[in-house]
């Protein structure tokens, strides 16, 4: 096989970026309709012509003037990693935005090819692009592509192993200002002289006043000496001679990009503009007054129909499983197992290992595919737009929203999710109060309790709408804490102001739903459950030995839970609850078998439906308040400790990971607290 090559893939958020990396290399990087998911840069191979290329995809950005993390590692990748070419993907559907990334890449990448996306879509909204004047006036190579379904990937791959076997053309770079060429002809020979190999492009940044880029080009370049620094200061007073500053620089270098995007969009392509019905919907889901009742409708709906849809499965799942461990019990016996061993195996581990396939699979297998047909249809950036003005208020990030809907599935995934946000700052906040969003391991506790306490009353579709209304108010109760302790956390030790940052609406895109039921089926479902299970067994182990070990002729487990009683009734819990919180601690979903493994004398779980479990709460003294104190606690205790990890990776400091068990966790004891104090002195229990 001939040499490889290594292919930069550049584009703002959204344009299909991830689409076509995982076309182009077969891998299956997370794609999903929202701006900035692409953070760090992933990597993948394909092989086209007998030739391997490995395809760097970077992060989603605007522009390269490295206003963010994610504009620095592009920039720094394209500038300093040098690869043999760029594809710049650009959306068809608003070329003007997209250009301006591009003619900022064709400055620095040594090749570059632009593919514009999204063509089919460009096709139904009645946009053309002129894709002869379009290469005409950026000089280089243009693709005209429809990632999703495949189409003109091989000719971009014929172009790029063109445009790769012929001699490099040189920087293209854009016209210096009048007033900025005796500053850049004093930088530009030295920088030259010393090797750089984008002399005219490194002037001008550094005259903008960008430090990071001096910092980087310093370590990358070895520049010797103060060198640089003299003669930048004697090219930023020959600016000032002609009336500039690095920020006017700044503005002229900005102002002249768009209006170059925008001369070259005007004559490269013919829209009809946004369709009206687009807007009108728009107007209703981001509307002040309709946006936040729309999305509590939505949400409700969410789980109306994921409470309605688990029901019956679940059943089947546990009876399954039962029929199963009874075959397994024989043939245990059968071949001659010890009594302890079988009772260990299927009384223990298998049935813990049933509890949580079977209440945890079917409210997933139908949450994630309505979570991600809501995100494909365009609908989540639309929440961090509605919530934008709240999370400003408390001090964050807008696109906070969208990482806390990430927690809703896993809040180990929603902390990693924090990338998004560009400020150290304000990505934080959002990581230190992800996990006051429920994750999926929380959610069965949440709807068995709501169901068996709070919707008893109402049958059938009744009782399934009061819980889920009542399972929305206890979300609105983790949101209402975010904001809370975002505000208290930016108005002490994370002082500052909230950034501002263009949120972008992106279109809305018809969702693909065979690929949504695949990708949440295998991304997420088929993940959380393995890693549930992987916890579940050794749990259920422990949680027998433990029910099972005696001393003093009581088992452990009710030691312990003795001890912690007084605490757990103080909370409107009891000692046996805080135990299983505390040995949830590797996964939410296993706190409930544990409740009900510590209140079965026998000590491992029977068999048991809802209204049985309903019995057994209600015999070990449960009433509404236990029960409304267990739900608020599973919202507000410490995060799962596969998310306390994430968290050390993601602040690198043990000291956030501990603020991030101490916040929820207080929260969550004081709240107990109150409402069970509060309950008691009323005389309501
Ligand atoms: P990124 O942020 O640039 O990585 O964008 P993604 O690859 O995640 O794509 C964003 C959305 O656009 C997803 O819903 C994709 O399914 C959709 N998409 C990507 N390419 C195409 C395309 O060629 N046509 C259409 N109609 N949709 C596309």
């Amino acid at each position: 096989m001939t040499a490889g090559r290594v292919i930069a893939l550049a584009g703002n958020p959204n344009v299909g970026k991830s689409t076509l990396f995982n076309r182009l290399t077969g891998l299956h990087q997370h794609t999903g309709n929202w701006p900035g998911k692409t953070v760090t840069n992933a990597r993948g191979r394909c092989t086209f012509a007998g030739r391997e290329y490995l395809l760097v995809d970077l992060p989603g950005t605007y522009s390269l003037l490295a206003h963010s993390a994610e504009e620095e590692t592009a920039r720094d990748f394209l500038c300093f990693g040098r690869p043999d070419a760029c594809i710049v993907v650009c959306d068809a559907t608003c070329l003007e935005r997209s250009l301006n990334l591009a003619l900022q890449v064709r400055e620095i990448a040594p090749r570059t090819v632009v593919c514009v996306n999204l063509m089919d879509e460009a096709g139904r909204k009645g946009i053309h692009i002129d894709r002869q004047a379009l290469e005409a006036a950026l000089k280089v190579p243009v693709v005209a592509v429809s990632a999703r379904d495949g189409r003109g990937v091989e000719e971009l791959l014929q172009t790029v192993e063109r445009v790769c076997s012929q001699p490099e053309k040189g920087p293209q770079s854009l016209p210096v200002p009048e007033e900025a060429r005796r500053a850049v002809a004093v930088l530009e020979p030295v920088l030259r002289q010393q090797g750089a190999p984008l002399p005219r492009w490194a002037s001008m940044r550094l005259l903008e006043g960008d430090a990071s880029l001096q910092k980087t080009m310093a370590e990358q370049w070895r520049w010797q000496g103060p060198m640089l620094e003299q003669t930048l200061s004697l090219a930023q007073k020959e600016l000032e001679k002609s009336g500039l500053t690095s920020e006017t620089l700044t503005d002229r270098t900005v102002s002249g990009l768009a209006r170059q995007a925008e001369q070259i969009s005007r004559s490269a392509c013919k829209s009809k503009g946004r369709s009206r019905a687009a807007q009108r919907l728009d107007h209703i889901l981001t509307g002040k007054w309709t946006g936040i009742p729309v999305m509590l409708l939505l949400l409700a709906g969410v789980f109306w129909i994921t409470i309605a849809g688990a029901n019956i499965p679940s059943q089947w799942l546990w009876e399954g499983f039962s029929r199963l461990g009874e075959a397994m019990s024989v043939g245990l016996l059968a071949i001659g197992a010890p009594g302890w061993l079988e009772q260990l195996l299927v009384m223990g581990v298998w049935r813990v290992l049933s509890w949580v396939v079977s209440v945890m699979l079917p409210p997933m297998a139908v949450f994630f595919p309505l979570f991600t047909l809501l995100e494909d249809l365009g609908y989540l950036p639309r929440v961090a737009f509605t919530l934008d003005h709240c999370f400003q208020k408390a001090g964050a990030c807008g696109k906070q929203a969208l990482t806390m809907c990430m927690g809703f599935g896993c809040n180990a995934v929603g902390v990693t999710g924090c990338r998004i946000i560009d400020s150290p700052r304000e990505r934080l906040v959002a990581s230190l109060t992800n996990s006051f969003v429920p994750c999926n391991g929380r959610f069965p506790t949440m709807i068995s309790l709501i169901t068996l306490f709070f919707a008893a009353s109402a049958v059938g579709v009744w009782g399934q709408a009061l819980s889920s209304l009542l399972l929305t108010g206890v979300i609105l109760l983790g949101v209402g804490m975010t904001f809370l302790v975002s505000r208290l956390l930016s108005s002490t030790i994370l002082r500052g102001e909230p950034s501002s940052f263009v949120l972008e609406l992106p279109p809305y895109r018809r969702p693909q739903v065979g690929q949504v039921l695949v990708r949440s089926v295998l991304d997420r479902t088929l993940f959380v459950l393995g890693r549930a299970v992987t916890v579940a067994a050794p749990a259920g182990l422990v949680i027998w030995l433990m029910a099972n070990l005696t001393v003093g002729g009581e088992s452990l487990l009710s030691l312990c839970a003795g001890f912690l009683d007084p605490l757990g009734r103080a909370l409107g819990m009891d000692g046996v609850i805080l135990l299983a919180f505390i040995l949830g601690f590797p996964a939410n979903e296993i706190v409930m078998p544990i409740v009900i493994m510590a209140y079965l004398a026998q000590g491992y779980l029977m068999e048991m439906d809802l209204p049985a479990l309903g019995v057994l709460l209600q015999q070990n003294g449960w009433t509404w308040l236990t029960a409304l104190c267990t739900i608020v606690f599973s919202l507000l205790h410490w995060p799962c400790s596969t998310t306390c990890l994430t968290i050390r990776k993601e602040t690198g400091s043990w000291k956030w990971t501990a603020l991030a068990v101490a916040l929820p966790t207080a929260c969550g004891m004081l709240l107990c607290f109150v409402i069970a104090s509060f309950s008691r002195w009323v005389g309501l229990v």
